[in-house]
């Protein structure tokens, strides 16, 4: 990602499939191909773990690592959501609730988190964890759970179901452009737009608007897009990515 000059669409094939739920992008073939012909735009941040790998959406340090560490161990390809129901189990016996540090813009903001979501975007899997998160504000927002235990994340769980979550006074949810993640203990995994991606420590920077990125027209409106008529795009690409063979890239369609 990053190459201002290809827009990217993206189709939804995914299990969890948050992208195409933020930005609201069709599943219907024929609806797909007409947005990519209607050809608005909007200019999105993503953000990455330094050093590591960029992401679009969101890094998890808690509880869904650890089920997303679990994961990885078995997985063989693509997956489906009951292919969770394992590793949920495994980290529901093993976890141990280790204390996680978390400083926004060089500030400390909690020195014992039990659970914390950084995100680009305000879908996260099938709950709405940052609701305040706007993909195009150049910053990330932090939704930071403190208490640790089961009961405590049953209670999270719940009132991220029901946009509530933010009113919980154990909650913190504060927005950067630099967040770093830290422990005391050994071998705390993260997930980064659902993957395993690696341990703590973390560094996390937003990246303003790196992407073009292709939506619906009422999307474009409503998050300050343009429209770019198709001949533009494909000079564009033609400019910076020639394809082999002489055809013109017209989209990087990402398949997630
Ligand atoms: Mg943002």
């Amino acid at each position: 990602m990053g190459d201002q000059g290809v827009p990217i669409a993206v189709y939804s094939t995914g299990t969890a499939n948050c992208i195409g739920k933020e930005f609201e992008i069709p599943r219907n073939p024929e609806l797909f191909c007409r947005m990519i012909d209607d050809a608005h735009t909007i200019t999105l941040d993503v953000a990455e773990v330094v050093g590591r790998r960029r992401f679009h959406s969101f890094v998890g340090v808690g509880f869904d690592a650890k089920v997303v560490e679990e994961l990885a161990k078995h997985r063989t390809g693509a997956i489906v959501m009951s292919a969770y129901a394992r590793p949920i189990l495994t980290a529901l016996r093993s976890y141990a609730w280790p204390k996680v540090a978390v400083e926004v813009d060089g500030e400390e903001v909690c020195r014992e988190a039990s659970f914390v979501i950084v995100s680009n975007i305000r879908n996260y899997a099938i709950m709405e964890a940052a609701p305040a998160a706007l993909a195009t504000d150049g910053l990330l927002d932090v939704c930071i759970f403190q208490k640790p235990g089961w009961f405590a994340l049953a209670r999270y769980a719940l009132g991220a179901f029901t946009r509530t979550h933010t009113k919980d006074r154990d909650v913190i949810y504060v927005q950067g452009r630099r967040v770093r993640l830290s422990t005391a203990a050994d071998g705390v995994p993260l997930q980064v737009d659902g993957d395993q991606g690696g341990y703590l420590p973390a560094d996390l920077r937003v990246i303003p608007g790196a992407v073009r990125f292709v939506v619906p027209a009422h999307v474009a409106r409503r998050l300050g897009g343009s429209r770019t008529p198709l001949e533009r795009l494909h000079r564009r690409g033609s400019r910076r990515a020639p394809a082999p063979g002489g055809a013109t890239p017209r989209h990087h369609a990402v398949v997630a």
